[in-house]
């Protein structure tokens, strides 16, 4: 398509999608983006004298997501926490964005709008 085709169609969009759609590039541009659910998991290690054999269990975060079919869980490090949680947030902000543009064509084809 060339520019100026492009500059057409976005004139033609609503404001509404136009910001949705620019808040969804900025998001693809320069974020990390994480599909999965974070879970929080007590567990016992295992050593006979660690205060998790006494009830004190370990604390550990682990993101979940099914891929193929499957699902897997991702232990996260403490160091890491703030970054994944961010990754999960940013990714859970665009498909946000993605369902409410798909909503705005859904709305176009019963319409039947260009
Ligand atoms: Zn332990």
């Amino acid at each position: 398509m060339s520019d100026t085709k492009r500059e057409i169609r976005r004139a033609k969009m609503s404001p509404h999608e136009r910001d949705r759609r620019s808040q969804l590039a900025q998001l693809a541009h320069g974020s990390g983006l994480l599909r999965g659910t974070l879970a929080i998991r007590e567990r016992v290690c295992g050593k006979p004298n660690c205060k998790c054999a006494k009830g004190e269990k370990h604390v550990s975060l682990y993101l979940v997501a099914s891929y193929s079919g499957r699902v897997r869980q991702l232990f996260i490090p403490k160091d890491r926490e703030p970054q994944v949680r961010r990754w999960v947030q940013q990714y859970q902000e665009a498909r946000k964005l993605l369902e409410e543009i798909s909503l705005l064509y859904w709305d176009k084809v019963t319409k039947r709008q260009e």
